[in-house]
């Protein structure tokens, strides 16, 4: 039998962590055994569903290139079919009508409570009822067998045992005849064929449930369950928005790379000896839903950083350059408007932790700046650097391949006809063609910036000191 796995988000937030780590072992989990991955989106809640959503998690999935085989699928279009499966449980005396009220079920519950005992349906329709109440449009009620147990082999929890008798009769349709989760979530697991289920534990509860409806069903073989324990803030409570960014899509605008994001997530819960760097054919060849950890994980920003860094430094140029055109974007930066990427990536990959950080590094390619810093310029730009600069940009005007290597001697060259160390020189060039003090090695940093420019710039950097002169 075919692996088949899925990934069945409700749409009524972005993406988060936790979410994009169950999609992950989903996939990894689909792709080791050469199987499906199907994105469905549980939308029956129609009230905190929103299309909004439904495009996050869309795009959160594509960022982080979690292709799916088939999908996605939305519960809204499949209405027809779960009222289908309730009429067919409804006739086969599997589920009844009940006509209890709000009001009757919260004096059950309170009396319930006062007795110390469990609050839960009493079962009070459950026989049916002599003579419905006018004008109350029931609710479904699937019937839970009276004895007997569920006992869930959980792969990663391990044997876990419900008592029938700790369940009660749960809504299956409610009085508008819209169905519940749990009576979605069965239907659909059955109809697309699943055979492997990877979702946070806070559903671990549910899954006794939906066991006994596949088994009214008449289901044979129910799906395998794996239930994945949360991921925790550092303050060890539940990680949530107070713990800062928990969508993934705010990871790409904090300058994560999804490969980092991944690696990162899959290590959250899961692990492979001690290994910490993985590539996601490495994943596919070793994860195994076994191997995740039955405790929940904390989760560790410096980490996420230092494996982004990682990527940063080792992947492909042209990879972390694609990426760093959208950030560029996003700064308002046209990248055909100066040099390659690809060369920016290689010049300043060495000090960027995060690609907001490349990206911002990186403006004073592709865009003049007005002012200077002000510390790096009281610093560097000074009366004394005026004739060693001019003198340099005579020889860089003058230099007819606009290299490195060339711009580097120039520099050199005018250091000693002045009498100064080649810092001394380097140094207010900088200033004078980033605006600041730190760039990657002049020589690079002037090629890539272009000659015209240069020279433009060390034209305002000797008016910049000229003004300082005529005041003093
Ligand atoms: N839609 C549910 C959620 O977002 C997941 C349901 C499931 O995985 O069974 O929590």
């Amino acid at each position: 039998m075919s692996v088949r796995t899925r990934f069945a988000p409700s749409p009524t937030g972005y993406l988060h962590v936790g979410g994009a780590r169950t999609a992950l072992f989903s996939w990894l989990y689909a792709r080791k055994h050469g199987g499906s991955f199907i994105l469905r989106i549980e939308d029956t809640d129609q009230e905190r569903s929103t299309a909004e959503s439904v495009n996050a998690i869309l795009e959160g999935m594509t960022w982080l290139g979690l292709e799916y085989d088939e999908g996605p699928l939305y519960q809204t279009d499949r209405f027809a079919r779960y009222d289908e499966v309730i009429q067919k449980l409804l006739e086969e005396g599997k589920a009844y009508y009940c006509y209890c009220s709000k009001d009757k079920l919260e004096i059950m519950r309170a009396k319930q409570m006062a007795r110390k005992e469990k609050p839960r349906y009493d079962g009070c329709c459950r026989n049916g009822v002599d003579s419905p109440p006018e004008g109350v449009s029931p609710v479904v009620r699937f019937k839970t067998p009276k004895n007997g147990s569920v006992v869930i082999d959980d792969r990663v929890r391990g044997q876990v045992v419900f008592q029938n008798s700790e369940l009660d009769d749960l809504v299956i349709a409610r009085s508008d005849g819209t169905p519940t989760y749990n009576l979605t979530v069965v239907v659909d697991d059955l109809d697309m064929g699943l055979t492997h289920i990877i979702r946070g534990d806070d559903h671990l509860n549910n899954t006794p449930r939906q066991i006994n409806i596949m088994k009214a069903l008449g289901v044979v073989d129910i799906p395998s369950y794996a239930h994945v324990p949360m991921i925790l803030g550092d303050d060890g409570k539940r990680l949530s928005k107070r713990h800062g960014a928990v969508g993934v899509m705010q990871y790409r605008d904090d300058g994560y790379l999804p490969e980092a994001l991944l690696n990162y997530l899959v290590r959250l819960g899961w692990s492979h000896g001690d290994q910490e760097i993985f590539s996601l054919d490495e994943l596919i060849e070793l994860f195994d839903d076994k191997d995740i950890n039955n405790s929940a994980s904390t989760f560790n920003t410096s980490k996420l950083l230092w494996l982004n860094q990682h990527y940063i430094m080792n992947s492909a140029p042209e990879h972390i350059a694609h990426h760093l055109s959208w950030h560029m974007g996003q700064l308002g930066i046209d990248p055909s408007q100066g040099p390659s990427l690809v060369d920016v990536v290689l010049a300043t990959r060495e000090r960027s932790k995060t690609l907001v950080e490349m990206a911002q590094g990186s403006l004073f390619f592709y865009k003049d700046f007005e002012e200077f810093d002000v510390k790096a310029a009281k610093k560097n730009l000074k009366a004394a650097i005026q004739k060693p600069l001019m003198a340099l940009r005579d020889q860089l005007e003058a230099l007819e391949l606009w290299k490195g290597e060339a711009i580097y001697n120039a520099v050199i060259e005018t250091a000693k006809s002045f009498e100064i160390k080649m810092g001394k020189l380097a140094q207010p060039l900088r200033v004078a063609i980033t605006g600041n003090s730190m760039s990657p090695p002049i020589d690079i940093t002037a090629e890539l910036i272009g000659k015209e420019r240069v020279l433009k710039r060390i034209d305002f950097a000797l008016k910049y000191i000229q003004n300082r002169m005529d005041k003093n």
